[in-house]
């Protein structure tokens, strides 16, 4: 699954730059999640990095983008071949 932020984000800055994917960037209002590039941090980490990160825990999994351990591998492959 990807992970989403909820309207209780406060911008505080902090998720975006320990995104591996850059997955992470400024909405109209708030942080948003590209589901695209989220993996979880499956490949990089065995957390997710932003959800370490966010003082008000306000990420939690997207249930629109179910996805597999296996999902979130192949994607984490398909974003490091983008990336060539
Ligand atoms: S879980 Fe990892 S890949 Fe997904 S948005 Fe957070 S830091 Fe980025
Ligand atoms: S760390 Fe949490 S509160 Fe801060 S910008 Fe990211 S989602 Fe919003």
């Amino acid at each position: 699954m990807a992970l989403m932020i909820t309207d209780e984000c406060i911008n505080c800055d902090v998720c975006e730059l320990e995104c591996p994917n850059s997955a992470i960037s400024m909405g109209p209002e708030i942080y948003f999640i590209n589901p695209n590039k989220c993996t979880e941090c499956v490949g990089h980490f065995d957390e997710p990095q932003c959800v370490q990160v966010c003082p008000v825990e306000c990420i939690p999994k997207n249930p629109q983008w179910i996805e597999t351990n296996d999902q979130l591998l192949e994607k984490y492959y398909t974003l490091l071949t983008d990336n060539e």
